[in-house]
């Protein structure tokens, strides 16, 4: 009779840890199949996320917030970032890149709950209206069929991309662009002290020799210089303390795409970002020499480099390059989907 009891509580006891089982499995599934469903749905609407919209632009002068659509907000984009004399397949791509820049910094509510986007270039990207822009043109000199032509051009840049996107795993990417990068353009992670990004990432590039931002110069005083340094950086800075400035005032490091990482003056390391900012250099790749009058940096290219060239961009449409083609070669491994 004691053996059929034991017999029995092992029987039970088995049952139980076998319906445990059967139990834990079934829930599992459940969950991966409600993670699943749950990371369709958020793909969804991430392609899906409101296409053909109304966006709200904040003005930075007049803090005026201006609600527009989508389509009269990237023409002025697209006109205000880069010039409408270049080739209609460079401006599709600017304006496939500028819809990506926008939707991705919506998505995010980079400028709070009450703006998507402001005209600040520094913060998100340059926007003038129609009116602005044909007033710029005339400045420059522009007639009025050259005025006409150009905001045609720009029109059909929107308008022939309508609701097309960049994406990278289902997300919008970081649709970083840039004026010039005569060589290559620079990995993202090697400035800004930032982390790898896979489709930002360094490629070779061509552009026109005779872009007129290629090449500069700027001749900084010894005085400003140190000035700067000093009130900026090191509180004890002082160039009459370096002996030998040809010497003490060098480049320290190179980035991997041959852009300058930081320079080396007397026992300080000054980063070349900082270097950008402070002295107004046009980018980071530049020579350092020692001149009576002062410290010259010579610069090639314009802007951070990261991203699409826009000069580079430009030369590749001249050469029969679509823009599709051009946004893969500056944005590695992405793909370029229509939002319906
Ligand atoms: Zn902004």
């Amino acid at each position: 009779m004691k053996r059929w009891l034991v017999f029995f509580c092992i029987l039970l006891f088995s049952l139980s840890i076998v319906l445990s089982i059967i139990n834990k499995f079934i829930i599992d599934n459940t969950e991966k199949k409600a993670l699943i469903k749950q990371e369709e749905k958020e793909e969804k609407q991430i392609i899906e996320y409101k296409a053909n919209q109304t966006i709200r632009v904040k003005m930075c002068k007049t803090n005026e917030i201006i609600a527009m659509d989508i389509n009269d907000y990237l023409r002025g984009v697209v006109a205000s970032e880069m010039p409408a004399a270049y080739n209609i397949e460079a401006l599709k791509a600017q304006a496939i890149v500028a819809r990506t820049y926008t939707y991705r910094k919506m998505l995010e509510n980079a400028e709070g709950p009450d703006v998507d986007m402001c005209d600040d270039f520094k913060h998100c990207q340059a926007f003038y209206n129609k009116e602005k822009l044909f007033s710029i043109w005339t400045n420059r000199g522009f007639d009025d069929s050259t005025r006409i032509d150009y905001w045609n051009k720009v029109n059909e840049a929107v308008i022939s991309t309508q609701n097309q996107v960049i994406t990278y795993n289902g997300e919008y990417i970081k649709a970083f662009f840039h004026a010039s990068s005569p060589i290559k353009t620079e990995n993202i992670d090697q400035i800004w002290g930032g982390i790898k990004i896979p489709y930002l990432v360094s490629v070779d590039n061509v552009e026109y020799e005779n872009y007129p931002n290629r090449n500069s110069e700027v001749i900084v005083a010894f005085s400003d210089f140190e000035k700067q340094l000093e009130e900026q950086i090191d509180d004890n800075f002082k160039l009459s303390n370096i002996d030998d400035l040809k010497e003490k005032i060098k480049i320290n490091s190179y980035t991997t795409s041959g852009r300058v990482k930081d320079i080396k003056v007397g026992n300080l390391i000054v980063s070349s970002e900082k270097l950008r900012t402070l002295f107004g250099l046009k980018s980071t790749q530049f020579e350092v020499n020692i001149l009576d009058e002062g410290i010259s940096f010579k610069v090639i290219g314009y802007g951070h480099g990261i991203g699409m060239s826009q000069v580079g961009a430009n030369y590749m449409a001249d050469n029969g390059k679509s823009c599709l083609d051009i946004i893969k070669y500056y944005y590695t491994g992405v793909d370029i989907i229509t939002i319906k």
